[in-house]
């Protein structure tokens, strides 16, 4: 099937054509705990399979999210190596997601919602299918971009052919390279280096691609085929609003009510999306886009 006709252009008296979500602390709250969670998790990771020293974990997170995106983008960029599906597994895999809960309501909302709609996330498909599956939303959209679109192992390129819908790659992405095969010295010293008075030169840089990057987001519009001016990006990072911004999106900071720079919107709660962004509803877009179970499927799963 023509991917046109599974996803039809509309009326251009609406302003979107599509609704691109972040996934963690956005479409469920950051009360949840798995934030938290994940973050110690990454430390144990660090320090049981690294061997990162235990009081260095805390520098080390928050250097490398806020320097290259996500803390598994910092620690291959730093010279660490390891297999990314069982790093994922490993700071995901314990979880605790018995706290979060099937949201009817917002799934009802999704449905209403006569737009393309995808998730754009930085995590692994595993635990983003899993996380959409206990939300209750897993056939709410058109496809999932992920950790494995944005940096495919068993492709060489990252397909951007409009009919190409299956934005979840290889369900068995093993990194090739050798596991914490990289001595001490050979490790960048990361804390080291912004704890002198005045850090200069280059940092090393990550083959990983992700958010906030305006590369890994554009990467992601070309891939769904997307018109940044008409589709609208919902985050909870203001880091993440503020590059979508730069590339032309209309951006929803999720997570709370006070605007910063690069949002249009601010909502405490997605659920607040009805009274903060009423325009949604009312175009007059005829014709509603339905999922089946078949095309979600598809779309997130096959390889
Ligand atoms: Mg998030």
């Amino acid at each position: 099937m023509e991917y046109k006709d599974l996803f039809p252009q509309k009326s251009h008296t609406s302003k979107y054509d599509c609704l691109l979500f972040d996934l963690d602390d956005t479409l469920y709250p950051l009360s949840s705990g798995l934030a938290k969670a994940c973050l110690q998790n990454l430390k144990d990771y660090m320090v049981e399979k690294l061997g990162v020293e235990p009081r260095k974990t805390d520098d080390l997170c928050n250097l490398l999210y806020k320097n290259y995106g996500t803390t598994l983008a910092g620690l291959r960029a730093i010279g660490y190596d390891f297999d990314y599906d069982k790093y994922h597994s490993f700071v995901h895999g314990r979880l605790p997601y018995e706290n979060l809960k099937p949201d009817p309501v917002l799934r009802n909302m999704l449905l209403s919602l006569p737009y393309r709609k995808l998730v754009f996330t930085n995590a692994d498909k595993v635990h983003a299918l899993k996380t959409l599956s206990i939300l209750g939303l897993e056939d709410c959209f058109e496809g999932i971009i992920c950790f494995e679109t944005l940096n495919p192992i068993h492709k060489s390129s990252v397909s951007d052919d409009e009919d190409d819908i299956e934005f979840v790659v290889s369900t068995s992405t093993t990194n090739p390279t050798t596991s914490n095969s990289a001595s001490t010295s050979q490790i960048f010293d990361i804390i080291g280096h912004f704890a002198q008075p005045n850090p200069s030169g280059n940092l090393p840089k990550t083959p990983i691609i992700c958010k906030p990057s305006e590369h890994a987001i554009q990467l992601a519009l070309n891939i769904a085929n997307l018109n940044p001016h008409r589709t609208l990006f919902f985050e909870d990072s203001v880091r993440n609003i503020q590059a979508g911004k730069r590339l032309g999106l209309d951006t929803v900071l999720v997570g709370t009510s006070q605007r910063v720079t690069g949002a249009d919107y601010a909502l405490e709660s997605i659920h607040n999306l009805t009274e903060a962004v009423p325009d949604l509803w009312e175009s007059d877009i005829k014709s509603e886009v339905v999922y089946t179970e078949t095309l979600a499927v598809e779309t997130t799963v096959t390889a």
